[in-house]
């Protein structure tokens, strides 16, 4: 345990904001990947951090940040612990800055529609706050429950109504950041600048290691009006890809877009399982009247294509279930290799990639699910989401298995042309390909950012890239 760090934070911040305690440890060594709980599910657990600091204010994560970079200790942003890719993993000698301790709600403008919160909010929390004055995010992920709004900017979420609302990129007005040699960035907040590069955008998917985001500005909207579902069948996945262009390049935005193949049909909505048929469910949100005219224009672009309407029911079960969060234990017990991988390409690309992706699962033996659906829809193209179960004869090949279906789906879209994530990120399940998705030279830039801005690469290190 690298004692003097613990003494010299405590000194710098308080006694209390610095925890040694066994359970505060434990909790935070890892996020929420599948390879994380297989290694501690197996024995190999990720190790507990020297302490975890928990600021309660900017000052605090300034002097924190001062402390480790005088100090060269390595300091690991948690926000709550809901990433999927190993961006979560404590060291020894490293500090785990949890930000769970900064709460706050700075500021609800309804004039201007901006809401200002600490990096450590709650998904559900913001969103709550804001429902009370009439307004709401737009931005959903799944993990609104167990995600903070810091946490969202850090990985670079995307939330279940974005094919409307956008991702949290578009709705990010302003950052509050501590950089790596103490120094509080503050972005202005103006609807749009020509001011060079956009700041925001340095951090935003930076995962930890470009600086301590601990205030976002999000631009918000009122409640919706209106609310309908509507649902479509169409005979295969290429076709049901061709509807939701359709859709999306006639001008209409139905906020969630989401199309299962026939495998998840049979798993998730088996009321509405017809055979290959795949299933595009919607959620039409706004004015009433412009809610109306989309379902009337949606309905004749998808009788055109020969896609028949479907039951609204399987849009009422997502909808119930659409933030639930389930668990890796029964699967772990059961010794089977699990897990979801999202990525993203454009409209000619979209069908290669799903073949080929799911051609190279089932090459994979003992594999007892391949499937995907899209979630998330744009003028120029699509994400699709892939699940992949597996239950090798012998538990010692999980890990094996499992980084194996990762490098068959990631190798199956960087060669049909794809990007490699979608929204959960890189961590480190995706770093080694990071050459493959931005090239040498974007790497080399990465670094050179990296090494400007935290010379002494205390932030997150071994994160987004070697
Ligand atoms: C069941 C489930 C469903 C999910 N659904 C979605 C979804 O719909 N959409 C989606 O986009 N993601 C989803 N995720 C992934 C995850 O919730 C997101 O990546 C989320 O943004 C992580 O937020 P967090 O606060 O839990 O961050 P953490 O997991 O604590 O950290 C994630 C990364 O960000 C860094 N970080 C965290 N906070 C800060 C900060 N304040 N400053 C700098 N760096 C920071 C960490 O170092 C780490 O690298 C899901 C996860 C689960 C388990």
């Amino acid at each position: 345990m690298n004692k003097p760090i613990i003494e010299l934070l405590r000194k710098a911040v308080g006694r209390e904001k610095i925890s040694t305690e066994e359970h505060v440890l434990q909790e935070r060594r890892h996020d929420y990947s599948y390879i994380s709980q297989l290694d501690d599910f197996q024995g190999r657990p990720a190790p507990e951090a020297a302490c975890v600091a928990i600021p309660a204010d900017t000052a605090d994560v300034v002097a924190i940040v001062n402390t480790c970079r005088e100090n060269s200790v390595a300091l690991i942003p948690f926000g709550l612990g809901s990433g999927v890719v190993a961006g979560v993993i404590a060291h020894p000698d490293a500090v785990m800055l949890d930000m769970s301790g900064m709460k706050r709600i700075r500021k609800i403008d309804t004039h201007n529609l901006l809401a200002t919160f600490e990096a450590g909010v709650r998904g559900s929390d913001a969103e709550a706050a804001l429902v009370k004055q009439g307004l709401m995010l737009g931005h959903y992920p799944q993990s609104i429950e167990v995600s903070s709004v810091g946490g969202w900017v850090a990985t670079r979420a995307s939330g279940q109504f974005s094919s409307a609302y956008g991702s949290i990129e578009d709705i990010v007005m302003a950052l509050e950041v501590v950089l790596p040699n103490g120094e509080v960035l503050e972005t202005r907040m103006t609807p749009r600048a020509a001011a060079g590069p956009n700041l925001n955008e340095l951090f935003l998917g930076s995962e930890g290691t470009l600086g301590i985001v601990t205030a976002v500005t999000i631009s918000v909207r009122w409640q919706a009006e209106k609310r309908e579902y509507s649902a479509f069948y169409a005979p295969d996945m290429e076709k049901g890809f061709e509807l939701q262009r359709n859709i999306i390049q006639h001008g209409w935005e139905p906020p969630v877009m989401r199309q299962y193949d026939a495998t998840e049909v049979k798993r998730l909505f088996p009321d509405q399982f017809r055979g290959k048929d795949s299933l595009l469910i919607m959620v039409h949100e706004g004015p009433t009247g412009k809610v109306a005219a989309e379902i009337k224009e949606i309905l004749e672009i998808a009788a055109d294509l020969g896609c028949e309407p479907a039951p609204v029911e399987a849009v009422d079960k997502w909808f119930v279930d659409r933030n639930h969060v389930s668990t890796f234990e029964k699967y772990l017990k059961q010794g089977v290799v699990v897990d979801t991988i999202e990525i993203a390409a454009v409209w000619d690309k979209i069908f290669g990639i799903y073949e080929s992706a799911l051609a190279s699962l089932n090459e994979v033996e003992n594999i007892v699910v391949a499937s995907a659906h899209s979630s998330h829809c744009y003028r120029s193209g699509l994400n699709l989401y892939f699940t992949f179960a597996v239950l090798p004869s012998n538990s010692s090949q999980m890990a094996d298995v499992y980084k194996d279906c990762w490098r068959r789906v990631i190798e199956a879209t960087y060669k049909g042309g794809g990007g490699i994530s979608h929204h959960h990120g890189i961590g480190r399940n995706r770093r080694d390909w990071m050459p493959a998705e931005v090239g040498e030279t974007g790497v080399n830039l990465l670094k050179t950012l990296k090494a400007a801005l935290d010379p002494q690469g205390i932030m997150n290190p071994g994160v987004l890239i070697k």
